[in-house]
């Protein structure tokens, strides 16, 4: 698609959505009917791609990538007339008579550009978002994970109108080329790096962003817990998707006292879940590509391999690993490592934790296991984070009642249920008044004494 073509679709959308029809309820909820149709006919097409890409076993690959959107649409299509109705606030004596609302109205056309690791969740979660708002949108999947971004362009072209859902695949040229286009909202998926060139872009037209960025998630573990539950719930996270994940613990703390129990034990979880051979197991994703599969390979270079560490290079593979002896100083500390390698590093103190924890930017999630409730007090109050769990990982995310997005260096924005309606909704603040009234003190000349304005205004505040 060259500049020309993309300028065409871009304007096409606005006229569409001046002459009024992607904002009608009957059409957002008919449109999101198609999509949910969509998505059930195409399913098993959805898990090949998914598999090919990234070797996503079916049931990681049906129950987050595609029943996350599904149970996203369900919940849009019971709440949409409630969400976009016109919300009645308090007008104050000063404004009588008269009455305060606020209109949620959608943006106009807005660029959706998603990420590779969670490709087909993380392109159409949002679109979904969109839609509901009642949006005209132009969604650019992830080129690195080709299989989905194919099967999601052939879904959108087949179901959808350009005119309200239109589709560009491609990687950094195409992505820059829709970035010079005007768009009414960006709503981008992906890398630190490549959201402040999003933003950047934004700013030139001043358009309104939402960016899930990612980062080093930290997981946190008191000598006060659970062992088994904790531990089989930190591995399911930190492996799923062989590691590629935005929210995966990325590092584990570990309470000096708990750890040489605590590591003990991880072996025995990781073979319970994959077997003594991960490799064969159905259930254990594959690196996306080659570049990360030697940036990964590179991490397995510092500190001791205590669990793990095999590689195949031809099939992508790299076994769930943990590392310790690792400082801070290590590669593997100053970078997300998103991939199937845990280092481990213990503390002795949860306050030096928190304040180096401070120094860092800020994450998408945090990670903190204890059952005393003080200090999962502490851990929350103490640290900014785009979302956390206290005794769990990951499952914060699983909740549309909870705005999923990041914080700082982790992003800006939030999505997911209602946050999704509110991302690619502004809120319009409208003052309705009549006639009957209209106080004389308000216009100039100014004839009403300050002291005697002052006492009024109190008043009728
Ligand atoms: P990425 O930033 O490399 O790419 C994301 C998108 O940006 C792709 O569609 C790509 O084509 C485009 N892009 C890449 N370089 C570009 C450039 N120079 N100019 C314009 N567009 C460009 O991210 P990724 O590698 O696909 O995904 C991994 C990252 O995404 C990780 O950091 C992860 O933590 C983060 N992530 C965040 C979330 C979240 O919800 N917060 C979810 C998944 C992934």
């Amino acid at each position: 698609m060259n500049q020309k073509q993309l300028l065409n679709i871009v304007n096409k959308q606005h006229d569409f959505f001046f002459a009024g029809t992607p904002k009608e309820i009957t059409f957002r909820v008919k449109q999101l009917n198609i999509l949910k149709k969509a998505i059930e006919e195409n399913e098993d097409k959805i898990l090949e791609a998914l598999e090919l890409d990234l070797g996503k076993p079916a049931t990681e690959a049906y129950t987050t990538e595609i029943a996350v959107v599904l149970h996203e649409i369900d919940y849009a299509l019971k709440k949409i007339k409630s969400w976009a109705k016109p919300k009645k606030v308090r007008t104050p004596f000063i404004l009588f008579p008269g009455s305060s609302y606020i209109y949620p109205e959608p943006y106009g056309s807005v660029l959706i550009i998603g990420p590779w690791n969670y490709p087909f969740q993380l392109a159409i979660s949002p679109l979904v978002g969109a839609m509901v708002a009642g949006n005209c949108s132009v969604v650019k999947p992830s080129e690195v994970a080709h299989k989905t971004s194919r099967i999601i362009a052939n879904i959108i072209r087949e179901y959808f109108d350009p005119l309200y859902i239109a589709v560009v695949e491609g990687g950094v040229e195409e992505t820059q080329m829709l970035l010079s286009q005007k768009f009414n909202y960006i709503f981008f998926t992906g890398g630190t790096y490549v959201g402040k060139i999003i933003m950047e872009a934004a700013a030139k037209r001043l358009t309104p962003v939402t960016l899930e960025l990612g980062g080093k998630n930290p997981c946190i573990i008191d000598e006060d817990i659970d062992i088994e539950k904790t531990l089989r719930r930190i591995i399911w996270a930190k492996y799923l998707n062989a590691g590629q994940t935005c929210i995966a613990p990325d590092y584990l703390l570990i309470q000096k006292n708990i750890k040489s129990k605590l590591l003990l034990s991880i072996e025995t979880i990781i073979e319970e879940f994959y077997g003594k051979d991960p490799f064969k197991s159905p259930d254990y994703a594959r690196i996306i590509n080659e570049k990360h599969y030697f940036r990964l390979s590179e991490l397995l270079k510092e500190g001791d391999i205590i669990i793990g560490g095999t590689t195949k290079p031809d099939s992508l593979y790299i076994a769930p690993t943990v590392i310790d002896n690792i400082s801070w100083n290590n590669k593997i500390m100053g970078e997300e490592i998103f991939g199937p390698i845990l280092p481990v590093i213990e503390y002795e103190d949860l306050n030096k934790v928190i304040s180096l924890l401070h120094a860092k930017p800020k994450s998408l999630a945090l990670y903190f296991f204890s059952k005393n409730k003080s200090k999962q007090e502490k851990i929350l109050k103490e640290i900014s984070s785009g979302g956390a769990c206290i005794n769990d990982a990951l499952g914060h995310f699983t909740n549309n009642k909870l705005p999923f997005g990041g914080v700082g260096d982790s992003g800006m924005g939030a999505y997911h249920g209602k946050a999704s309606f509110d991302t690619f909704s502004h809120r319009k603040s409208v003052l309705k008044r009549s006639f009957f009234v209209d106080p004389q003190m308000k216009y100039p000349p100014y004839k009403t004494p300050l002291k005697y304005l002052k006492k009024v205004l109190k008043f009728v505040s």
